[in-house]
């Protein structure tokens, strides 16, 4: 059984919000913005990360005491969509950073990983699952390892780009730039599962 309507929380401290919450209300899916702690007291049945500045967003998430709110909330099953930046405040670890944010996905991420020169590119790969997806770097991480438990969704160059562990989706990528649909439409299904009581967290 799922539930008709599901409410997905943005986090829109900083970075690319609206790309997703556009991207969300053409699949006709509610959006809400989650801009400071009083947010986080309405019902929501997933929550988006976006990309930007993980650094920014970090300081930021710790500033308006929501990091550890929203990581209870994670941890605890809420179904989690981290796109680039996002992805980085998820990971367990960082290469030659001992930054952690959320820490809740158990996987080891390099920042940056493509160079200044190879900031921005686009191309196209399997996810598993969904097939092949247009996907656009900016500035990306990559994931360099991943332990016990991780499904690994995507790998491009032979570097993970994409990964699942229990209901956190992690992609080095950003599908809300592209017109294709399918990575948010995973992303609302898990959601739909999770407020239909389904599926339990596996963290
Ligand atoms: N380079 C950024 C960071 O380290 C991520 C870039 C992005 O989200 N597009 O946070």
């Amino acid at each position: 059984m799922v539930t008709e309507m599901v409410k997905i929380a943005v986090l829109a401290v900083q970075g690319a919000f609206a790309e997703h919450m556009d991207r969300l209300r053409k699949l006709g899916v509610e959006s809400i913005e989650l801009r400071r702690r009083a947010d986080l007291e309405q019902d929501f049945d997933g929550l988006i990360l976006p990309g930007g500045e993980s650094t920014v967003q970090g300081k930021l998430l710790q500033d308006l005491q929501m990091l550890m709110p929203l990581r209870g909330k994670i941890a605890g099953g809420l179904p989690v969509f981290g796109t680039c930046a996002g992805l980085i405040l998820l990971a367990e670890e960082l290469c030659s950073d001992t930054r952690v944010y959320f820490g809740t996905m158990p996987v080891r991420v390099q920042r940056n990983a493509y160079g200044r020169q190879l900031g921005s590119f686009h191309t196209e790969e399997n996810v598993m699952g969904l097939g092949r997806l247009p996907m656009t770097f900016i500035r990306a991480p990559y994931i360099e390892s991943v332990k016990k438990g991780v499904e690994i969704l995507a790998q491009v160059q032979n570097r993970i780009v994409a990964a699942r562990y229990g209901n956190q989706i992690g992609t080095a990528f950003h599908p809300e730039l592209d017109e294709d649909d399918r990575m948010h439409q995973m992303f609302i299904k898990m959601c739909e599962e999770y407020a239909g009581g389904g599926m339990p967290a596996d963290v």
